[in-house]
């Protein structure tokens, strides 16, 4: 059985990350999603507990696919579920560049037990990002084509919370 680690901020999840969760677990058998908080990016629009509840309802039909979060680096979270690869997901040069490093030191932190896998999204979602759609949503325009309907709802709801 080949389980795969797929590890992101996912604030929010857009369809270009579902995108590449659904071609992800039609190659493997569990594709396991892990929501880590990303050190680099304090000024999240959802806390961890919020991502966790928003994408374990995404998910919940789907017994292939799984949902963890924490704070760790995620050479160790692949490690401790054993799993044999991280998915990610390439958009441009600039994400090939970070990944390109990334991969490297996991494999070397790893023993070369952690590969990485780069997944490319459908044509129609390769260029979305959750900043982009966090800016689009504050700007009042429709942000349907980005997320899923239960995200946009969600960004809604924290929205009028803010007003
Ligand atoms: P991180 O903070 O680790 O970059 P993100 O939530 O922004 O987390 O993204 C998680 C992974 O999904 C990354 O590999 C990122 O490149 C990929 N990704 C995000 N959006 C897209 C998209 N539209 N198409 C392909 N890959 C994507």
């Amino acid at each position: 059985m080949t389980k795969v680690l797929y590890p992101g901020s996912f604030d929010p999840m857009t369809k270009g990350h579902m995108n590449i969760i659904e071609q992800a677990s039609e190659l493997f058998d569990e594709v396991i999603i892990a929501i880590l908080q990303n050190p680099s990016k304090k000024t999240g629009l959802f806390t961890l507990e919020e991502r966790m509840e928003i994408i374990e309802k995404l998910y919940q039909k789907r017994n292939n696919i799984r949902v963890i979060s924490g704070s760790g680096a995620a050479v160790d979270v692949a490690l401790l579920h054993e799993c044999k690869a991280i998915i990610r997901g390439l958009r441009s040069l600039s994400d090939y560049d970070y990944e390109v490093q990334l991969q490297q030191i996991n494999k070397e932190v790893s023993n070369n037990q952690i590969n990485t896998i780069c997944l490319f999204a459908d044509k129609e979602y390769q260029f979305v990002s959750s900043s982009v759609v966090k800016e689009i949503n504050n700007l009042d325009k429709d942000i349907s084509r980005y997320v899923d309907p239960i995200v946009q709802e969600r960004m809604m709801v924290k929205k009028r919370g803010k007003m």
